[in-house]
């Protein structure tokens, strides 16, 4: 089984949803390593080590710089490096953001390079629940050579 790096970012008012939904899939997601922003891996980690205890497990979590200050940045940086297969994103449609343009960069560098992404819990479940999940199923990233190659009038 391939083991994926997976990140998982929510906004305050997504954060409850995000965490019951680690809970429920803790068994699935400790076989794998997560990256998460700040405030989001705290609560994550809070979660994850509250059950630890209970049956021993060690979850693999990357903590980033809490989201409006840079963890957005952060997250999208290692999407182009190729260091995250995954985008678990609960974001606020109905609050602004004082880093929205960090939400929206984020968003459209998951979408550039083809990572699978859920933006709401149902999302999240299908995702998670695919049978591609932990499969040997990667992602087909395109070339842009086209981009790369075009010419520019100087
Ligand atoms: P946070 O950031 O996990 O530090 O709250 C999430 C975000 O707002 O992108």
């Amino acid at each position: 089984m391939r083991i994926l790096t997976i990140a998982l970012v929510a906004h305050d008012n997504r954060k409850k949803d995000l965490i019951e939904w680690v809970e429920f899939n803790k068994g699935t997601l400790a076989n794998h390593k997560l990256v998460c922003t700040g405030t989001t891996g705290r609560m994550v980690e809070a979660a994850l080590n509250q059950n630890r205890r209970k049956d021993n497990s060690n979850i693999d979590i990357t903590l980033l710089k809490s989201g409006p200050l840079g963890g957005d940045q952060q997250l999208g940086a290692m999407i182009c490096e190729g260091k995250i297969d995954m985008l678990f994103f609960l974001w606020d449609p109905m609050q602004p953001q004082p880093h929205d343009v960090d939400v929206k960069a984020l968003l459209r560098i998951s979408s550039l390079y083809n990572i699978p992404t859920a933006t709401n819990r149902s999302t999240a479940d299908f995702l998670i629940s695919s049978p591609l999940f932990e499969s040997d199923y990667t992602p087909k990233k395109k070339s842009f050579s086209d981009y790369l190659g075009r010419s520019i009038d100087l």
